[in-house]
């Protein structure tokens, strides 16, 4: 769904969707499971920046809320995990703070984003959102055994025969060394 800028001039448009997975695209961050549904407002909010100079940025209010297949931390297997959040957000043109750069330091630069154009696309928003709203680090049990550093086996199913002394430090740095020569 795209907000024009045009549009909004003329009303706010307040939006109702249920998104279906691959509507929007989470990287290989998350797997959308399920409908995603997101409701909210956008509308126009003009910035005066002088007597002759208007800006039209686009304030976008709202929440979503979803399931989301996210790789355990430590063995990689899908966790199923819901995700909600509220939001509330500006968007200027994109540009306009290039041409007066020094006019940008008054807002906080995570607050602001860009739209491209003269619309925003929602979809933009809300793979920005779900991700910002991912869990630090996900488990798919307090005791995830993980995968063995040797063999790659998910030690949760399948004890391997590896003698991994997991106390010994250099093993968890080749370990570490070695998932991202891997990765
Ligand atoms: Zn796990
Ligand atoms: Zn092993």
């Amino acid at each position: 769904m795209e907000f024009k800028v045009s549009e909004l001039e003329r009303e706010p448009i307040e939006f109702d969707l249920e998104l279906p997975p691959g509507a929007v695209d989470f990287i290989d961050e998350a797997e959308q499971v399920g409908m995603l549904a997101t409701s909210g407002l956008a509308e126009v909010i003009h910035e005066h920046r002088g007597p002759k100079e208007i800006v039209p940025d686009i304030r976008l209010r709202g929440k979503f809320a979803g399931k989301f297949q996210v790789p355990c931390a430590r063995c990689v297997e899908p966790v199923e995990t819901p995700l909600s959040a509220e939001f509330d957000l500006i968007f200027r043109p994109a540009g306009v703070d290039i041409e007066a750069p020094e006019r940008s330091i008054t807002a906080p630069e995570t607050e602001i984003g860009y739209y491209q154009g003269d619309s925003l696309a929602l979809e933009d928003v809300l793979r920005e959102q779900v991700l910002l709203s991912l869990p630090v680090r996900t488990l798919c049990t307090p005791e995830c055994k993980g995968l063995c550093p040797r063999c790659g086996a998910n030690r949760n199913s399948q004890p391997c025969s590896c003698d991994v002394g997991p106390s010994d430090p250099r093993w968890t740095a080749l370990a570490g060394l070695r998932s991202k020569i891997k990765s």
